[in-house]
């Protein structure tokens, strides 16, 4: 393996998922719903491959979808993305991530993300042989957040870009506009491209609503906006994304991307314009529901004695471990198979510093009711 990537072994989730099967316990630790998407958009799949949508689509993604995306850009968030060059299909928002940090960062450039981060833009950004800069989330009376000094003091001359996570996984912050200000006027000041992920964008609760960072004032043209379905409609193993973006910056994500995939999975495609145009309600019931599975596993996390800490939006909680008497999250996720029999993430796998989230366990929410009832009768017994 080259030096670049040797820091990065198998990551948390697979390592998770193995032991949940192979322990037979429940899998609260990788974020995977255990019911499927809407159904006319299911058969809209079949449908695709039975009428012969199985041949290579156009590099840049099937019209179909392209202007399902402009259209629901459009009528969300008022944001005005042309179809024909300035969308660009993904193979989910993993492959759109990657695309844009190696399409966009030289070697030595240094990237920003806010730890705890989703684990594959470290990995991207090594890629790329840029370099990382962590600025750390801390719970403040409850919700984590950043300190824009802190974000101010980590830009330097090789600054190129930052990614911004919100909704934020795995914290379930959504950031507020007084955040994405912030974010905003430091890229326009630094001149820095904003690579935002945003696949959690309609999951969030308690009528926080999601605000792109693109829609803010001078940021259209320097962000790459990403999604994807998976979280949106309950299809992570469709691996569908997208990327919205001023044209110049499509052409070099799309330079790259070329090479890594050429094309996205056509039938998915075609499922997922459908679902961008018929289904949104269907979306916002599965939203009440995850609003009522969170509340749910938090109160069963904190009969059984986890500190609990609020998301606004994703389907993840963050529980603080200490008042159980542990202090290592990684420690403590290894053994609560053999323990109790359900699976959870240590957060501290998503930082840096490790030591700043050694003692948060990330629980996933997007489960039938009788599997976190069950989970939660299992987790009372570690006290
Ligand atoms: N970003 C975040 C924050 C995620 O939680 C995930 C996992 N769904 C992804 C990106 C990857 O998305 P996809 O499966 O579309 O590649
Ligand atoms: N996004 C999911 C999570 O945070 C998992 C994605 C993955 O398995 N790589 O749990």
């Amino acid at each position: 393996l080259v030096s670049r990537m040797r820091a990065f072994g198998t990551t948390i989730f697979a390592e998770m998922s193995a032991l949940a099967v192979q322990t037979g316990s429940i899998n609260l630790g990788q974020g995977f719903p255990d019911t499927d998407g809407p159904a006319a958009m299911l058969d809209r799949a079949v449908q695709a491959i039975v009428s012969g949508a199985n041949q290579y689509p156009p590099g840049p993604g099937i019209p179909e979808l392209r202007q399902a995306v402009s259209e629901h850009r459009a009528g969300h968030y008022g944001l005005n993305y042309a179809p024909d060059g300035e969308i660009l299909v993904t193979v989910g928002a993993t492959e759109a991530i990657a695309a844009s940090v190696l399409a966009l960062c030289e070697a030595g450039d240094e990237v920003i993300a806010f730890e705890p981060y989703y684990d594959s833009y470290a990995a991207s950004i090594a890629l790329a042989g840029a370099r990382l800069v962590a600025v750390t989330m801390r719970p403040v009376e409850g919700r984590f957040t950043f300190d824009p000094d802190e974000l101010r003091a980590a830009v330097t001359p090789r600054t190129r870009a930052i990614l911004v996570n919100s909704p934020h996984n795995p914290t379930g912050t959504v950031f507020t506009r007084a955040e994405l200000t912030a974010i905003a006027e430091l890229c326009q000041e630094a001149g820095l491209i904003a690579i935002t992920d945003e696949v959690y964008e309609h999951l969030t609760f308690d009528g926080v609503e999601h605000i792109p960072l693109a829609t803010l004032p001078g940021m259209r043209e320097r962000t790459v906006m990403v999604s994807s379905a998976g979280k949106t409609f309950s299809v992570t193993g469709w691996k569908t994304g997208w990327i919205c973006a001023p044209a110049a910056l499509i052409t070099a994500v799309q330079t790259v991307k070329q090479f890594l995939t050429f094309t996205a999975s056509a039938p998915w495609q075609l499922a997922v314009a459908y679902g961008l145009r018929n289904e949104l309600e269907w979306v916002s019931a599965l939203c009440d529901g995850l609003r009522h599975k969170r509340d749910r596993l938090m109160d069963g996390l904190a009969t059984a004695g986890f500190e609990v800490l609020r998301p606004s939006g994703t389907y993840f909680v963050q529980t603080d471990i200490r008042p159980l008497g542990f202090s290592d999250g990684l420690e403590l996720t290894r053994r609560l198979p053999e323990l109790v029999g359900v699976v959870a993430i240590p957060t501290q796998v998503f930082y840096d510093h490790p030591d700043r989230g050694r003692h948060f366990v990330r629980f996933a929410f997007c489960k039938k009711d009788e599997v976190i009832d069950e989970a939660v009768t299992r987790l009372k017994r570690l006290s």
